[in-house]
Parts: structure tokens; sequence; C-alpha cells
């Protein structure tokens, strides 16, 4: 589904340059659960971000579903973003002056083939919060959101950022169940960065990264349900 080869990606501000990523060749299949492992500084984020199109690459090719990424132009890629790819950061990035129906709306606005929102906050377990504001809710419960928001728009693949970084290990299960579900039940293609091994677990393949290069790529036989 995602196709990277001989991806490299150089930071550059002034005199120095970082080489955060290093010819990465990488396949990821329609449906898969990866996982991004790695130590700081490693080059995950930026792996991410570039095959997310946040951020350009400095030289290789990035193709989705046979169709190369590289090249397209701003508004070419930005089309692309809204259209197939949804997000999950740490932060949940909710506007606090809408409701959790209205933050959700924001999602599926952006879409071409949206969720209906009411049977999405029944799946997630947040019909109770539906006219609430992110301020009256728990942490867990606007993680939740921010995942309802970003799955929404129905995309293609989710990309996360360590997604349980700022929850207690309760609200942790219930984005781990909610992550197997959107891969299960929905058929998402997710790539995760996270150092949870609850998630590594439930994955089907842990990419560890060091130093700007793939060191590892295993596949998981024994593919755990979220618990
Ligand atoms: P990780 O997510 O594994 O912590 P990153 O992808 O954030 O690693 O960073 C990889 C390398 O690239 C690091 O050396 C980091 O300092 C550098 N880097 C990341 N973003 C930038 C940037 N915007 N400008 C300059 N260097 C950067
Ligand atoms: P880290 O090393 O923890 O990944 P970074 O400095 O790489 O932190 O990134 C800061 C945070 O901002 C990360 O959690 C990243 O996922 C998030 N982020 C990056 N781009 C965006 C975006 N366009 N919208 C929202 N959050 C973003």
């Amino acid at each position: 589904m995602i196709t990277l080869t001989g991806v490299t990606k150089t930071y550059r501000s002034g005199d120095i340059e970082t080489a955060a990523l290093k010819s990465i060749d990488l396949e990821i299949a329609e449906g898969e659960f990866a996982v991004i492992l790695g130590p700081s500084g490693s080059g995950k984020s930026t792996l991410l971000n570039v095959i997310s199109g946040l951020d350009t690459v400095t030289s290789g090719k990035i193709s989705f579903r046979g169709k190369e990424l590289t090249g397209l132009s701003e508004s070419g890629m930005t089309r692309f973003r809204r259209q197939y790819l949804g997000f999950i950061f740490q932060q949940y990035n909710l506007l606090q002056n809408l409701t959790v129906y209205e933050n959700i709306q924001i999602g599926s606005d952006i879409g071409t083939d949206p969720l209906d929102i009411d049977e999405l906050l029944l799946k997630i377990g947040l019909e109770k919060t539906r006219n609430k504001y992110p301020s009256q809710l728990s942490g867990g419960e606007q993680q939740r959101v921010s995942v309802a928001r970003s799955l929404a728009k129905n995309p293609a693949v989710i990309f996360c950022d360590e997604p349980t970084g700022s929850l207690d290990e309760a609200n942790s299960k219930n984005v781990l169940k909610l992550l197997q579900e959107l891969n299960r039940e929905y058929r998402k293609t997710i790539v995760i960065i996270t150092h949870n091994t609850g998630i590594s677990e439930m994955s089907d393949k842990v990419i560890k990264m060091n130093s700007g290069k793939i060191v590892d790529i295993t596949i998981n036989p024994t593919k755990k349900d979220a618990k």
C-alpha cells in the first residue's frame, strides 16, 4: 500500500546538517498494523512525517497504492492527506469551545466519504458525552474524541505518534482496544510510534530504527488481542 524506496531526509540549519533518514526502504501493506520503535532521535517522527506527507523527503520515492506521492504539488499533497490519512497525536488538539460532536464533525467535514458521527460515538462509547465540552471530559475520553475525529472522515491509513503517551494505564487500555478495532473492524492500516509494549504485542510488524536507519523488522506471528 505504502512503499518507500531509498528515502533520505536531511535537515539543514546553517552549516549543520542532520541526516534524520538514511536511505530507507519500507513496505506497509493494506490493513497492516505497524509499530515504529527506536531511541529518541533515531528518526521515528521524521519517518512518520514523510510517509504522511507532513514533511518532504530530501531524496527517494514514496508511493501510495501505486501512485507516486513525492512530486505532488503542495495542494495535491494536502488533498491526498485530507482524503486518505488520519492522525492521532499525544496531544488531543481538541477545540475547547466546540462540543464533542462538533469536534468530530470537523474531521468528518473534510472527508469525501465520512462515517456517521452518532454511530461512531456509540461505537467508541462516547454517546453520553455528545454535547459536552472537552474540559468536561477525562483525558482518556478526550483521546477517544480525538481518535473519533481522525476516524470520522473514514481515512485509509491512521498515523499515531505516542497516542497513549499522556494516559494512565486504564485509559491506555481503552485506546489500545480502539486501535485494534479500527484495524480489524474498519480495516484501517495503522502506522504508530509507541513505546507501549501492549501495542507492539498486538501489531503485525515492528519496525526498529536507530540513527536514521531501519535496523530490524520483526513480523509478529503471535498477534495478541488487546486486553
Ligand atoms: P525520534 O522521533 O526518533 O525522536 P526525530 O525524527 O524527531 O527522531 O529526529 C531525528 C533526527 O533529526 C534527530 O537528530 C533530530 O534532532 C533531527 N531533527 C528532527 N527534526 C528536525 C528539524 N526540524 N530540524 C533539524 N533537525 C531535526
Ligand atoms: P517527539 O520527539 O515527542 O515525537 P517532536 O518534536 O518530533 O516530538 O514533535 C512534537 C509533537 O508535535 C509530536 O507529538 C508530533 O507528533 C506533533 N505534531 C507534528 N506535526 C503535527 C501536526 N501537523 N499537527 C499536530 N501535531 C503535530
